[in-house]
């Protein structure tokens, strides 16, 4: 135990491998943050956050958002595209959008737009809903606004109106029948539209997004669709519109050939349709630029095996190269990486409110007169030692207890008998896994064994609300105590959460450089909050979870760095999560007649004497106070 320090910490949580240059783990034991690209001298300990968060009476869980994080990020990705085009000489310019659909929280997309403006950074818009919010928060006439997904008339009318406020809109035709829809409205606005067209590709990414590209993918033209589209603008004179050439094969593409591959298939389209007489001046590359999240720099599918700037370059070169060779011009590059944008810049962080031990639960084991032989034969085991071979011991213990389990529902074993029975098989299976050499050969069995006996850390959060991702896709991310790092991690768990539903919990863990069950945490002491932090949830994890179990949004911690502060930060705002009112309202419960049926229900009680008057108004206002309240755990 003394041996322990943060270098073994960081071996184990892999921080710095997923961290990005944003996290690490400081000699105190403390995650530290840096949360500016250009400032790394500046760097926050996050327990001096959360210390400060309980201070102000907010109760975990809460995300945190570094908004320094997202400017880097924004900063990085232009100035990396920036330094390209121009090693690469090449004739174009970046201009990048972020799709909001990946978080679409107004205080991140306005930090976005900020950090943003002097590249003229614009949005992308998948929906209408969407649309209508980069309309109002995109009002930089030199910034891209690309309008994706499926559209209707009233879509297409805004994108309209938005081509009248200057604002420089290209709509992206999905499908053909879009086209018809949007020549005649064109015409009678009288507004000459941007027009991009979106390409079915043939490459067929990998990973779990594959499903965006190739022939069956849901969105994007054929190429004789798309020789259709040119066709019919041609008809109606309309071809100077066609500005844009899009493809977006998936997200999170973790190996950099297929990125290669698609900026050759794109750029190639590209070039034939500029030598057709098409007046292409964007290529448009979509997103899918991975974030590693489990620290391998692997092509696993939560990783990825290149940088950002490998990337960049990929992209600035390929496209070069073959618009070199086909002798068009190049291109204006756009990008709408989402989650390279967002991931890093928030995290949940919430308390680990209890402990389930399979083994925990002890109970009197001492003989009794006529035990059954059964209780007897697990007791000889149990005291037997390590005169048996550890599988010997395991199976035996296996098999009384399954034995046991037949005994019982037989109506052979009678209550306390099942209790004794059970105590000593955990104390048998705990002695077992004590005595196996760890670095020995175990054998197969027995490797089951640490996940039997790991214990369940219950956790403050919904996995349904803040890392939706981890139970739908088998998405790995990085999960951290907040402090503590300087000591030995002692137990081996798993997080699970507090919803009532068995898929409530977390079941990869990083550990090294493997994908773990579970993970070795710090054993909790009575009277001391323990903290950990879920991190990388910035990209969609943030704005896609449900409403299972009514547990709703989170408290949010804005944190701005200021190194004229101290600690080097302030909390700019708190944002408040939602109600157990809130809540019940979006599912149509009317909460001010809730509170009355249950007033009505104390009165009646308070009539018929069964309550005091006093208490009566005392439960009545302490109804209404939990209809306040948080949806999460209260932790005193
Ligand atoms: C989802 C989406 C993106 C964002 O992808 P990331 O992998 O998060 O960067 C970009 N473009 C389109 C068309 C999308 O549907």
């Amino acid at each position: 135990m003394s041996d322990w320090n943060i270098d073994q910490a960081e071996e184990l949580y892999g921080v710095n491998r997923w961290g990005a240059g944003y996290f690490s783990i400081g000699e105190n034991g403390n995650i530290q943050i840096r949360p500016n690209h250009r400032l790394p001298d500046v760097t926050i300990d996050m327990k001096e956050v959360v210390d400060e968060i309980i201070s102000e009476g907010i109760q975990f869980p809460a995300v945190i958002r570094f908004h320094d994080i997202l400017r880097s990020q924004v900063e990085i990705i232009n100035e990396t595209f920036g330094k390209l085009i121009a090693d690469a000489n090449y004739q174009g310019q970046y201009c990048g959008v972020f799709p909001i659909k990946v978080n679409q929280m107004r205080e991140v997309v306005e930090e976005i737009m900020d950090a943003g403006e002097p590249y003229n950074y614009g949005l992308e818009a998948g929906s209408k809903p969407e649309l209508m919010a980069v309309m109002a928060y995109n009002d930089n006439p030199d910034a891209l606004t690309i309008l994706n997904g499926y559209k209707d008339k009233d879509y297409l009318t805004l994108a309209l109106l938005g081509r009248q406020l200057k604002r420089k809109m290209i709509i992206v035709i999905e499908k053909f029948s879009e086209l018809e829809m949007l020549i005649p409205l064109a015409k009678q606005m009288g507004v000459e539209p941007m027009i991009g067209l979106r390409s079915k590709m043939m490459v067929k990414s990998s990973g779990k997004w594959a499903s965006s590209s190739g022939d069956r993918a849901k969105f994007g033209l054929s190429i004789a669709e798309i020789l259709n589209v040119i066709e019919r603008l041609r008809e109606e004179d309309m071809l100077h519109c066609a500005k844009l050439l899009h493809f977006h094969i998936g997200s999170q593409l973790s190996d950099i050939r297929k990125i290669k591959e698609a900026v050759n298939e794109g750029a190639r389209l590209y070039a034939k349709l500029v030598q057709e007489g098409v007046p292409l001046e964007y290529l448009d590359i979509g997103g899918g630029l991975g974030i590693d999240y489990d620290g391998t720099s692997t092509t696993s599918d939560s990783s990825r095996n290149y940088s950002t700037e490998e990337y960049v370059a990929d992209v600035v070169w390929g496209v070069k190269q073959i618009c070199d060779l086909e002798q068009v011009p190049h291109p204006n590059l756009v990008s709408e990486s989402g989650r390279a944008m967002t991931a890093h810049h928030s995290c949940v962080v919430t308390n680990i409110v209890g402990e389930m031990k399979p083994a925990g639960t002890q109970f009197d084991i001492s003989a009794s007169e006529n035990e059954h032989i059964l209780v007897k034969n697990m007791r000889e085991l149990h005291s037997s030692g390590d005169q048996f071979h550890p599988q010997e011991r395991y199976n035996d213990a296996a098999g009384y207890k399954q034995n046991a389990y037949e005994a019982f529902k037989l109506g052979i074993l009678s209550l306390s008998e099942m209790a004794k029975l059970d105590t000593m098989y955990w104390q048998i299976l705990t002695d077992i896994h004590h005595s196996l050499d760890k670095d020995s050969y175990v054998i197969q069995e027995l490797e089951e064994l640490e996940d039997m006996l790991a214990s369940q850390y219950l956790c403050n959060f919904s996995v349904f609300q803040s890392a939706a991702d981890t139970w739908a896709i088998g998405q790995v991310l990085p999960v951290v105590p907040i402090s503590r790092l300087n000591e030995q991690p002692e137990v081996r768990c798993s997080i699970v959460d507090i919803t009532c539903d068995s898929d409530g919990k977390l079941s990869k863990y990083i550990e090294g450089t493997e994908i773990s069950d579970n993970i070795p945490m710090h054993s909790l002491r009575k009277g001391e909050d323990y903290h950990v932090g879920l991190f990388l949830t910035g990209a969609y994890q943030d704005v896609m979870g449900d409403m299972h179990n009514l547990f709703g949004r989170l408290t949010e911690v804005h944190v701005y760095c200021h190194d004229d502060e101290p600690g080097d930060f302030y909390i700019e705002e708190v944002v408040p999560g939602t109600s157990a009112e809130k809540v019940l309202q979006t599912m149509q419960y009317n909460t001010e007649y809730m509170a009355k049926t249950v007033k009505k229900q104390i009165d009646r009680q308070v009539r018929k004497g069964s309550l005091a008057p006093r208490e009566g108004v005392r439960w009545t206002n302490f109804y209404e106070h939990c209809l306040a309240g948080s949806t999460y755990l209260r932790v005193e």
